[in-house]
């Protein structure tokens, strides 16, 4: 079972919402986990369970490091918002190091996520 790692910054929630709706059927082939609100509203609206880690800016991104360092994560989907910095941008770039340091796939945009799916999950 793959374990997928869900994050998105408040202006990206919707885009992926829509993303997790669009391909709920093979997500659900999957174990999900991601920051808490991100997580909390993938679940609410797909109906798919999702392990949720605190808060991004509580501390829910540096869990999601942790996790990679510790070889728990095959992908991670982060869509960051270009458009606003963040206070917790240490943590985001945290992350991101991570995931690069231990080539996790990344995808930090619906396109880039739908190649990465398509690869970790093929039909
Ligand atoms: P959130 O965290 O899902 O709890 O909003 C995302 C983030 O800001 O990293």
């Amino acid at each position: 079972m793959k374990t997928i790692a869900l994050v998105a910054h408040d202006a990206k929630k919707d885009d992926m919402v829509a993303w997790v709706r669009r391909h709920r059927d093979r997500l659900a082939q999957a174990t999900l986990c991601g920051t808490g609100t991100t997580g909390g509203l993938v679940a609410e609206t797909t109906g798919l369970p999702v392990e949720r880690m605190k808060s991004g800016p509580f501390g829910g991104d540096a869990q999601l490091g942790a996790r990679i360092a510790e070889a728990g994560l095959d992908a991670l989907i982060f869509f960051t918002d270009p458009l606003s910095s963040l206070p917790h941008d240490v943590d985001v770039k945290s992350l991101l190091r991570l995931a690069v340091l231990y080539d996790i796939p990344l995808a930090m945009s619906p396109s880039t996520a739908d190649l990465v799916l398509a690869g970790l999950l093929p039909d």
